[in-house]
């Protein structure tokens, strides 16, 4: 789903535009195009460690970007804020690794760091957000990529699902994956059609005509005694009807831009429960991750267990801990956007190459920091729990 959101917002958008092709290169990285485009855009001048403890404004990069920018984009954002250092102060916390699958353990030395006052302004907790042990949790990567080897078949890390892609979109109750109009989609799973056409009629959305031709399966098997179904929207072509039974990787429809959609992609959406807009759940955390690569959510509540919403998470691939390789921000506090019943997550990342990870995150004023090791084909989940 792409909709813009009214032009008030635009202001939010201008000042987080250069990481929009942060995030966007992700994809080229995975693709093997790499290149400078991740360096300039969050490369933080000549400072010896840069970090949130630096109080560098990690989240308005201050370099002169040498990629072109998208069109969205503005050449020169500006920090918002240079606080004073003060020393920082290393408090243990309830800051917790766990890597799901038989390996758990908790990290031993997390680290918060209490920094100055800055310009920031001061977060307000959301809703008391859902907390299972994640060290009870099942990954269930039960799907296959919708999409074949031929197109791209990861999800764009830009407006992930969740977020509203700072203030520019709805918020997202699914992923979207980009390919050309007429790329076939793929059946994820060994499931029932439950619905072969248009949302014209019957509302599947947020209103009629939202999704376009789109397809709904009902996957064979149960998820703790729920139906799980699995939403294709805005497609070219439907080619099956309900009632069928398709197999993974059957050809099922074509990718297009039906509906409210402003190019060919694939909405790709999970419901657990009920095949309503208000059951949905990350996709990421369903499809199964490619050789190589694994997945990283968390959890960023308070002491009280209330979500923070909308907060910026920066993650730091080791060795270059010196420099921003991927933000992504925690889910908005709306009743409509669920955390997933095992894991409890309100932020996450997938489709990262194997590897030692940093992540931080800031609240008010202190820093939280976190090393991670992202394994093959699992979820590794931490809480950062602020003390406030
Ligand atoms: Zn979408």
């Amino acid at each position: 789903m792409y909709r813009r959101r009214d032009s008030s917002r635009l202001p939010i958008l201008l000042t987080f535009s250069l990481l929009a092709l942060a995030l966007a290169s992700v994809v080229a990285l995975r693709l093997g195009l790499l290149p400078g485009v991740i360096a300039w855009a969050n490369e933080r001048a000549a400072r010896p460690a840069p970090s949130y403890a630096d109080a560098a404004p990690a989240i308005t990069p201050t370099d002169t970007p040498t990629a072109t920018p998208s069109p969205t984009a503005t050449p020169s954002p500006t920090p918002t804020d240079t606080p004073t250092l003060t020393p920082t102060a290393i408090v243990t916390t309830t800051i917790v690794t766990i890597t799901s699958q038989l390996e758990k353990t908790l990290s031993p030395q997390p680290t918060v760091l209490a920094t100055g006052p800055d310009s920031t302004p001061m977060l307000v907790p959301g809703r008391p957000w859902p907390t299972p042990d994640p060290a009870a949790a099942q990954d269930h990567y039960w799907l296959e990529r919708p999409i074949g080897p031929g197109g791209q078949i990861y999800a764009n890390a830009w407006y992930p699902y969740g977020t509203d892609a700072r203030g520019q979109y709805l918020p997202h109750h699914g992923v979207d994956i980009v390919n050309e109009e007429g790329t076939p989609v793929l059946a994820v799973a060994e499931a029932e059609v439950v619905i072969a056409g248009t949302d014209a009629e019957h509302v599947v959305g947020p209103e009629p005509n939202f999704y376009g031709n789109l397809i709904v399966l009902r996957l064979l098997r149960t998820y703790h005694d729920q139906p799980v179904f699995v939403l294709y929207g805005h497609l070219s072509e439907v080619n099956v009807q309900p009632g069928e039974i398709v197999q993974p990787g059957q050809p099922i429809g074509r990718v297009g831009m039906t509906g409210i959609a402003l190019g060919p992609h694939l909405h790709l959406e999970v419901r657990v429960g009920q095949n309503d807009y208000a059951h949905t759940r990350n996709p990421e955390l369903w499809l199964k991750p490619t050789p190589g690569y694994g997945t990283l959510a968390g959890r960023l509540i308070n002491a009280e267990g209330r979500t923070w919403a909308n907060v910026p998470i920066l993650i730091y691939q080791a060795p270059r801990l010196d420099r921003i390789w991927q933000q992504v921000y925690t889910y908005l506090d709306l009743p409509d956007i669920n955390p997933d019943d095992d894991w409890g997550e309100n932020f996450m990342l997938a489709d990262m190459p194997v590897g030692q990870y940093r992540i931080e995150t800031k609240v008010n004023g202190r820093i939280y920091r976190q090393d991670v090791e992202i394994k093959e084909g699992q979820t590794t989940f931490v809480i950062i729990q602020t003390v406030d």
